[in-house]
């Protein structure tokens, strides 16, 4: 029997969708799910439920399937992150040749991918730390795909990996090679961090909206958003998730307040202490998440501290609307800066606009304003440096004040948008408390500090007791 071009291990929601995917584009596949005890139905369900034409081979015993395969071996795993990958990878080593290619689907910390690309490249083995954005249905429809390796690694995946991923609006495939090494896992980890923020952002106005407004109206006003260059496939989902009702009853007031998380918003915020880089959008979207956790603490607190809240204030929409122009605008811009700076720090020189092209479909972040952004990142390194992103910034200042205000009338936690209005605040004022900040330095550590009109190169130290 003829060999299989490409090889994937796991058969979950990922690996299965994009098992279909890859199959339905031709290409022979062999798929692996292991048969612990009360899993082998698995492979038997999926093995069952192919297309016609499709040339698949299903495994459940490694040798087999590695044997299967055509060299170099092509192998996706798309299996939990964590130690999972080391363990399976543990299992294949033996049974690898040279050159044969490794290919980590699945949501790893880029810092694991770093580890296990110069693990594997010692015997002589690529690897490629693959970010996979579209949940199940961009996985079998096409997904966006940002793969960190080799060139030369990179050469032989390419094909497969362009074939199956969405297609941008000019036909292109939502698929790039990223950089070396982690670069794909911290770009897709990035993805994750503005996906947070942008979705705290829409949380937040619906619960604004809500004080005065039923879902229905709500769906309304984010439907007549969706028309505008605010249109994105996360707004979309809100309309349908606002108007989804079972019963006669609306789906989304039944589902308790209690928000969970995989980690990666929050390794994007850990990413950005280690690289010196603000921030703010990302994390206040991760501890939003953490605070809703404390359901029963704060369901307590409500009672003895504010059971008097969400008094009905006049809100006006054109207004919110600015204000939530002008914090996704900030949360894209914070979310590049940072993966401008990894690509300084770790010299993997990134393409910005090609990355904002490879999400503009497939993924879940993508939106009209990722298709302007390939433009700016054309240009400019920021957005801060665009005209027009400026204009846009400068024009709803005023817009976003008002919407803090009103979340303020109607005693409503509104983080996310703050944390924007503070960020542009402070990028824009040209003197900071930091003189302050550097006298206490100073006085308590003799950290000493520089100082207005003197050279930068010079630090000065008083003695203050
Ligand atoms: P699922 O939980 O649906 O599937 C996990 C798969 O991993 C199963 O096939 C499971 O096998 C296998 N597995 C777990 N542990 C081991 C092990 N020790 N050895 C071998 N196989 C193992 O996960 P998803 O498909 O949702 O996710 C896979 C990866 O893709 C994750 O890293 C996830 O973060 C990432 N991802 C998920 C997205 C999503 O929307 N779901 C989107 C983008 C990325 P078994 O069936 O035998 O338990």
């Amino acid at each position: 029997m003829s060999k299989s071009f490409i090889g994937v291990i796991g058969l979950g929601v990922m690996g299965s969708s994009l098992s279909l995917n890859i199959a339905e584009k031709g290409f022979p596949l062999s798929v692996f799910n292991r048969a612990i005890p009360g899993e082998a139905y698995i492979l038997k369900n999926f093995m069952m439920n192919l297309d016609e034409g499709m040339q698949v081979e299903g495994f459940s015993d490694f040798k087999n399937f590695i044997d299967s395969l055509e060299r170099p071996r092509k192998i996706l795993i798309m299996i939990k992150a964590g130690e999972a990958i080391d363990y399976v990878i543990e299992e294949l080593l033996p049974l690898l040749s040279e050159n044969d290619i490794l290919i980590d689907g699945g949501n790893s910390h880029y810092l694991d991918t770093n580890r296990r690309t110069t693990y594997l490249n010692k015997k002589g083995i690529s690897f490629v730390g693959c970010g996979v954005s579209g949940g199940e249905e961009g996985a079998r429809k096409g997904p966006s795909i940002m793969p960190g390796c080799s060139k030369k690694a990179y050469a032989n995946i390419a094909p497969i990996l362009e074939a199956i991923a969405a297609k941008d609006t000019r036909g292109k495939s939502c698929c790039t090679h990223i950089s070396e090494a982690g670069s794909g896992h911290f770009v897709k980890m990035v993805h994750n961090g503005i996906e947070y923020a942008e979705m705290q952002l829409l949380a937040e106005a619906y619960t604004l909206l809500k004080v005065t407004k039923t879902n229905a109206a709500i769906a309304k006003i984010f439907k007549a958003w969706h028309k505008t260059d605010l249109s994105s496939y996360l707004l979309e989902i809100t309309i349908a998730i606002l108007q989804k009702e079972k019963d006669g009853i609306y789906v989304l007031d039944t589902i308790l307040d209690k928000a969970g998380n995989k980690g990666t918003g929050s390794w994007s915020t850990k990413a950005s202490f280690d690289l010196g880089t603000v921030n703010t959008m990302m994390s206040s979207a991760v501890f939003a998440r953490y605070i809703s956790a404390f359901k029963s603490k704060r369901h307590e607190l409500s009672i003895s501290v504010a059971p008097n809240v969400n008094q009905a204030e006049a809100i006006d929409i054109s207004v919110l609307e600015k204000a939530y122009r002008f914090a996704r605008l900030i949360n894209h811009h914070q979310g590049f800066e940072l993966m401008q700076q990894a690509s300084k720090a770790y010299h993997w020189d990134l393409n910005l606009s090609e990355i904002a092209r490879i999400w503009t479909n497939g993924c879940i972040i993508r939106s009209e304003f990722m298709e302007k952004s390939i433009t700016v990142f054309k240009k400019y390194e920021s957005y801060l440096e665009d005209e027009n992103s400026l204009n846009l910034l400068k024009s709803a200042e005023a817009a976003i004040k008002q919407s803090i205000s009103d979340s303020l009338s109607s005693r409503i936690a509104f983080d996310t948008f703050w944390s924007a209005y503070n960020y542009w605040v402070s990028m824009t004022t040209k003197n900071l408390p930091a003189n302050l900040i550097q006298a206490q330095r100073d006085y308590f550590g003799a950290h000493t500090y520089q100082k207005i009109n003197a050279p930068e190169n010079q630090f000065f130290h008083t003695k203050w007791y």
